[in-house]
């Protein structure tokens, strides 16, 4: 007698998402997480009565995306409290001014170009040919409609934004799936109670199902018999038995140490050592005394070379102003931080390598930007806390990357990483195989379709 039907190595939105869908349909379903909290990147924790999330998170489809569809699965609709961006909407800053999207870049850009780029934002809610455009890079579909310096820049931060990845390496494929599905379901916004609240209520969604979650264990290996799974042995040495193991700990982690070089080929091994991850991030949470803005969401920037910027960027160059994505939490719920103050969270891509000699450049160059922005920062402030690359790679590993994989040329699409991994039984879930979209949407649907291959693969389980 197997002690489950499925055993989840990691708590992050893939790991409970999958969870969630697997133990909703009667699976006897064990989640074991290494750290003594629940989320991976998707996390929050308190500081002095303030509510801060790990990194930095705004959420594109809320409940209209992958997140929501893995809530509907389990019939626990109403389980996040959703707040949309709206009233105000989202702003960009440049130079020195806020700007609504897309309406007003009208005066900024030139006529023609922006009529170019409008109509490339309508052309991609058409697009159906994602073949063609996997092996395209998002550069390259702009380049179609428009060379204008403003409107690259433009383009290339949304890429940063959705991928940390720029958009001459990503791929146009996914560029379209994700700014497609943004536009039609026009709900970007923010959970009550943190961005933990999701993987929390897939977790309540396990235990509702039956489901058992263990925090503070680490899986040491995933225990291979005759070429297929047998279970996972812990750190403590406990060995639990399951003939099917699904990995949230990335593919690299997976395959070279939970389960071991020897039982693959050596050209798989090969294949996923040139994988590339997306890029590292800089996060400020910023607590100040009372409210300086309205806004929940904010996106700064300035003219840029896309190309001559990200590789000064890898080498660990620190810009005078760095591109800094801006959600305001307590503008969303004011429950995240004590009555009558305030919480901003300001992030920005900076390379896993070459990150720590600059340190402090880093924090001071992004805190002096973010008051370029709100100029009341400093009379207000409390106190900052900072997550760096190295805060990222204890709490998910993969690289420190913010997102997993990078969304790149022949690594969306059918060219990303299958969630069956070539060893009967184990299986991958998150950011690191199948699904696409933005962060955790994307490791959302990985969970979904993960969840779809096994319950068609082990039909006699349910
Ligand atoms: C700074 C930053 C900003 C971001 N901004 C956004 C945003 O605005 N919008 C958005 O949608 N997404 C954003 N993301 C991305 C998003 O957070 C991630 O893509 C998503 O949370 C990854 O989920 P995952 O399923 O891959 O799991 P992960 O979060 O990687 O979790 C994996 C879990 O597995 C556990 N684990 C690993 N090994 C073991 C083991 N041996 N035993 C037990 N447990 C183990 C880890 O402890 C971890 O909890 C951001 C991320 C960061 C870091």
């Amino acid at each position: 007698m197997l002690d489950f039907d499925i055993i989840i190595i990691g708590s992050g939105v893939g790991g409970t998402g999958v969870g969630a869908i697997l133990a909703s349909k009667g699976l006897k379903t064990l989640l074991i997480e290494k750290n003594d909290f629940i989320g991976g990147r998707c996390s929050t924790y308190e500081k002095e009565g303030f509510k801060l999330d790990v990194g930095v998170h705004n959420f594109g489809r809320t409940s209209r995306g992958p997140l929501g569809k893995v809530l509907n699965m389990i019939e626990m609709q109403d389980a996040i409290d959703w707040v949309l961006c709206r009233n105000p909407g989202p702003r960009w800053f440049y130079q020195d001014k806020f700007w609504k999207f897309p309406r007003e870049l009208k005066e900024i850009i030139p006529e023609s170009d922006f009529s170019n780029l409008m109509k490339l934002f309508k052309d991609v809610m058409k697009m159906k040919n994602f073949n063609d455009l996997e092996r395209k890079s998002a550069r390259s579909l702009l380049s179609q409609y428009s060379e204008n310096n403003l409107v690259h820049t433009f383009v290339n931060i949304l890429s940063m934004l959705y991928f940390v990845v720029p958009y001459y390496e990503t791929s146009a494929s996914e560029f379209v799936r994700c700014l497609s599905s943004l536009s039609r379901d026009f709900s970007m916004g923010y959970p009550k109670g943190g961005c933990i609240s999701i993987p929390s209520a897939y977790i309540q969604g396990i235990k509702k199902s039956g489901g058992v979650i263990q925090t503070n264990q680490s899986v040491k290996k995933i225990v291979i018999e005759n070429d297929a799974v047998d279970g996972v042995e812990l750190e403590n040495g406990k060995f639990i038995s399951s003939k099917i193991v699904i990995s949230n700990a990335g593919i690299r982690e997976t395959v070279n140490d939970l389960v071991g070089k020897k039982y693959f080929k050596g050209d798989y091994l090969q294949e996923v050592d040139n994988l590339k991850y997306s890029i590292s991030a800089l996060t400020l949470k910023v607590a100040l005394k009372k409210p300086i803005t309205n806004f929940k969401m904010v996106t700064s920037f300035s003219l840029q070379d896309p190309e001559e910027t990200f590789n000064s960027l890898l080498k660990g160059k620190v810009p005078e102003e760095v591109f800094l994505f801006v959600p305001v939490p307590s503008n969303y719920d004011p429950n995240l931080v004590p009555k009558g103050k305030q919480l901003i969270i300001a992030g920005t891509p900076v390379p896993v390598e070459n990150f720590e000699k600059n340190r402090d450049k880093w924090i001071k160059t992004s805190l002096e930007s973010l008051e370029n922005i709100f100029p009341d920062l400093s009379k207000n402030l409390m106190w900052y806390d900072v997550s760096t690359p190295k805060d990222i790679a204890d709490i998910g590993g993969k690289e420190a990357s913010v997102i997993g994989l990078a969304q790149i040329i022949n690594q969306t699409g059918n060219y990303r990483p299958n969630p069956n991994l070539p060893i009967k039984g184990l299986y991958l879930v998150g950011g690191d195989a199948g699904g696409w979209g933005i962060g955790t949407e994307l490791a959302a649907k990985s969970a979904i379709d993960c969840s779809e291959t096994i319950l068609t693969k082990y039909p006699k389980l349910i």
